[in-house]
């Protein structure tokens, strides 16, 4: 296994060192959380990129939540190798990377959970004021594409799953926020995660997914030649959209004004 991290390190530090600004924007590398935005409305990255991120109560709130539910701290190289190797489950998040579609793609999950240096769950936390239920196509493809960014790193995928929990922001206590990570990761390890839904009814759901590589590389590929410059930005046809979205006073292609 040594030898296997040592590699390991070795292809990420050249993954990194072969940065050159060859995608549009600029950009050198791809974040997985950009090309899910683009499931969303592409024209979202234009303003982005023209007009700087636009702080919302959502954005501070969500974030707030993700490290209040999440909270991380750093550990060593060496540490993580030790701890993604145990048998027993562990939790333990990294930088993902890989080549995709054309692109060199980056990003960071939620929350992994491993066993003898496998990642048998990815999960990813979206937090919503409205209903849980329903499972959206960029929420979908982001735990997608860390599958296939996990398996192109060359760790061993078949038993990874991937499960997108989507959670009613400001409903938690104290108590259910502290023991929340491990509440989660207890009944996906257990397969009980229609239990944390009658725990939290109308507050959670958890959409479980199958790891399936070709499903991601496909989801890359279709929103690649916006980063190729072979095309240009689409915008969104959908009116609800435009009204939640942020730039929607000052996007050009925004269907609703306020
Ligand atoms: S206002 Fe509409 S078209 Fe413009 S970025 Fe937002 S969602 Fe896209």
């Amino acid at each position: 296994m040594a030898r296997f991290w040592e590699e390991f390190w070795k292809r990420e530090q050249e993954f990194f060192d072969s940065r050159k600004e060859e995608f549009r924007h600029g950009t050198s590398f791809v974040a997985v959380s950009s090309i899910a935005e683009q499931y969303y409305c592409e024209y979202k990255l234009e303003n982005e990129f023209a007009l700087g991120e636009v702080p919302t109560e959502a954005k501070d709130t969500g974030t707030a939540l993700h490290d209040e539910l999440m909270p991380t701290e750093a550990i060593s190289k060496e540490e993580f190798a030790e701890l993604v190797g145990r048998k027993e489950p562990s939790l333990a998040v990294l930088g993902v990377w890989g080549s995709a579609g054309g692109l060199k793609v980056i990003g960071t999950p939620d929350h992994v959970i491993w066993s003898e240096g496998r990642p048998l769950w990815v999960v990813e936390l979206k937090t919503t004021r409205g209903d849980p239920t329903p499972l959206w196509e960029d929420q979908e493809n982001q735990a997608r594409i860390y599958g296939l960014l996990l398996e192109r790193m060359g760790f061993d995928c078949s038993q990874l799953q991937l499960a997108v929990v989507r959670l009613k922001s400001g409903e938690l206590g104290a108590d259910e926020k502290k023991r929340w990570i491990a509440e989660v990761s207890g009944a996906l390890l257990e397969v009980k995660t229609t239990w944390l839904e009658v725990r939290h009814p109308g507050r959670m759901k958890v959409h479980l997914l199958k790891h399936e590589p070709t499903k991601a590389e496909k989801a890359v590929a279709s929103k690649a030649g916006y980063w190729l410059g072979e095309r240009e930005a689409t915008s969104s046809s959908s009116i609800g959209k435009c009204r939640a979205c942020e730039y929607c006073s000052s996007c050009p292609k925004s269907l609703f004004r306020p």
